[in-house]
């Protein structure tokens, strides 16, 4: 037996005692069921949003002719078509019955589970009437909806809700690509001051200084120097031919100018890589900050890369810390980060934006700053994501809403504005900024708006709501790494745990790592092959944290021959764990089913490297 070493366990240790556990019975309403057991009530409401739908559509211009008459409707090829429309749909729901059943608690693959019915519900209403959220024009109700639901995220985060601006986004990757872009413009207007100082009064250019510089020294610089606009304009990398800018900044600073540097932990998402290449940095320019033995940002690590950038003369678009990691659900040390961002703005005047990718775990602000199932220094972290100039939230993934529902949230107006150096353009004053200058998407839906107002309105964003369902995933978590790890011989899990996301190799006590990662992907291969459980695969590089893989292999006191890991990952995010029945029942046939598959790929496994191997 493998025992869980104890002080990684999470504090709470509340699955251990079953009567400790989160009650689900408040939340039973929230969601339909693994049997469709809120089917009455759910087709009710889905039939009174139609209702209303129709009436509001026959409600409206009353005078106006109808267009399909029930002569129409008799007509041999009308009904034609609709007996075709009606088997081609049925076709279409026939072949959507083979989709990835997502919604049961065996589910552990991705970041998706059981929606919620307010998210869902939510969305079906602002569907049927599909306002365009990129203008207030096309949508009067839509973007007031969407307002008010990045308001309850924004209290959700910490952030002050009235101060806060953001939008919703087609997920995580636009998020974080919108963050990148309202920070390359706030660094490009900065940069272009200090070029134009240089030239024109043959001021020294720091580029570093010139490209962190507060936005107060900001503001006074044009003020003491009555800089113009277009003074500006002819000096912006964004505006202007980038490569000629950068010959004179190079000029100015007496060293070529190589651009500025993106840095985040090493584990994060692909989503950076794609920001780093979409706004044409190179992906040389994507700089990763070493993890911990953990795995979490190494906040020494970070700041002697940012360091390194400025010895390079190159300023730092962005750090990103990750709140919720794609892999292993981890929570960087956000507080610490913030901390040191915030001593070099106190002590040097260098302001560098700070980015929380929260995609995941960003609901998880949902527990509230006291909640003990979670360590006191995750709390801290999460109790800080406050502190970031931007945030990107998946209302997709933890607050139970139907894709495609992501957002960026901003800490106020001042880090919101884009692209331009005139004033935000107006399309018609009464209305305010149209949305679709601060978005990189065009049209846009208000259904993920929506779905997280109802959430917010009925399950709500507090510790009572939406963190009472986190908290009991949590649990859940434990409660099956506890039982893998006891019941199933060989599973290593991976600590930490931080949340609902646990990970786990197969290995025999003393091999070597290949053949450990040999024997989980086998197990893997067996449960993506099998119907009754659904786990994911991932695979950590020696490169991104070596530390943890070394942490993990000694815990089984293996050997590191190769530079990877691979894992088999449980995202538990289905809130029917939480219920005794359902865990009784479905506890024990993971175990055994899980039993079942490392027995039968142990023998394989032993036997092809023994015929390999000449020792
Ligand atoms: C999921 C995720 C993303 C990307 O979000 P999408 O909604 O898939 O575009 C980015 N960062 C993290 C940490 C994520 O978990």
């Amino acid at each position: 037996m493998i025992v869980i070493n104890a002080d990684r366990r999470p504090t709470g240790e509340g699955w251990r005692n079953e009567s400790a556990m989160t009650d689900l019975t408040p939340f039973k309403p929230y969601f339909l069921g693994p049997k469709s057991e809120n089917e009455a009530w759910v087709r009710g409401q889905l039939q009174s949003v139609l209702d209303d739908w129709f009436d509001w559509r026959k409600s409206l211009f009353g005078d106006d002719p109808a267009a399909i008459s029930g002569a129409d409707q008799a007509e041999p090829r009308f009904l034609g078509e609709q007996l075709r429309l009606r088997e081609r749909l049925a076709e279409l729901v026939e072949q959507l019955r083979g989709e990835v059943p997502t919604y049961p608690p065996r589910y552990m693959g991705h970041m998706v589970s059981e929606l919620a019915l307010p998210a869902l519900l939510g969305h079906f209403a602002a569907l049927l009437h599909n306002p365009n959220n990129s203008s207030k024009e096309a949508s009067k109700v839509g973007t007031v909806i969407e307002t008010e639901a990045v308001a309850m995220l924004a209290e959700m985060i910490g952030f002050d809700p009235n101060a806060a601006r953001g939008h919703f986004t087609s997920g995580g990757t636009v998020a974080n690509l919108e963050a990148v872009w309202r920070a390359r413009y706030r660094m490009d207007h900065r940069l272009a001051l200090g070029l134009c100082l240089a030239e024109e009064l043959g001021r020294p250019l720091d580029v570093f200084a010139a490209a962190h510089m507060t936005a107060r020294r900001y503001r006074s610089l044009i003020a003491e120097f009555g800089v113009s606009e277009a003074a500006l304009r002819a000096r912006s990398l964004v505006l202007g031919n980038p490569f000629a800018a950068a010959e004179r900044i190079g000029r100015c600073s007496g060293r070529p100018y190589r651009g500025p540097v993106l840095i985040a932990p090493g584990h994060k998402h692909y989503s950076w890589v794609k920001a780093a290449n979409v706004f044409g940095l190179g992906e040389e320019a994507f700089w990763t900050a070493p993890v911990d033995v953990e795995g979490r940002l190494c906040v020494a690590g970070l700041a002697a890369r940012i360091e390194e950038a400025r010895g390079q003369g190159r300023p730092v678009l962005m750090v990103v810390s990750v709140a919720g990691s794609t892999e292993m659900g981890e929570i960087d040390p956000i507080d610490a980060v913030a901390d040191h961002l915030a001593a070099l703005e106190t002590g040097e005047e260098l302001d560098i934006w700070h980015h929380v990718d929260a995609a995941y775990g960003g609901c998880f602000c949902a527990l509230g700053p006291h909640e003990p199932l979670l360590k006191p220094a995750r709390r801290r972290a999460l109790h800080a994501v406050r502190r970031a100039d931007t945030v990107t939230i998946d209302p997709h993934k933890l607050a139970y809403a139907p894709y495609a529902c992501g957002a960026l949230l901003v800490r106020d107006a001042d880090h919101d504005t884009i692209s331009s150096f005139a004033a935000p353009y107006v399309e018609r004053a009464e209305l305010g900024p149209a949305p679709w200058t601060t978005t990189l998407e065009g049209s846009r839906p208000a259904t993920g708006a929506a779905a997280t107002w109802l959430v917010g309105k009925t399950l709500g964003f507090g510790p009572e709501g939406l963190g009472a369902v986190l908290r009991s995933t949590i649990e859940a978590c434990g409660a099956i790494r506890e039982a893998l790890t006891e019941g199933v011989p060989l599973l290593r899990p991976l600590d930490p745990t931080d949340t609902n996301i646990f990970c786990f190799s197969i290995a025999e006590d003393g091999e070597a790592l290949s053949l450990a990662n040999a024997r989980t992907a086998a197990v893997q291969a067996r449960i993506a092959a099998s119907p009754d459980f659904s786990m994911s695969r991932t695979v950590l590089s020696a490169l991104a944290c070596p530390d943890l893989i070394d942490g993990h292999v000694a815990s089984y006191r293996g050997r590191r021959d190769v530079d990877h890991l691979v894992l088999v990952r449980c995202v538990v995010m289905n809130p029917f764990w939480a219920d005794p029945g359902v865990r009784a029942r479905l506890t024990p046939e993971l175990v055994q089913a899980l039993r079942q598959f490392v027995a039968e790929t142990a023998a394989a496994t032993t036997t092809t490297y023994r015929s390999r191997s000449p020792a």
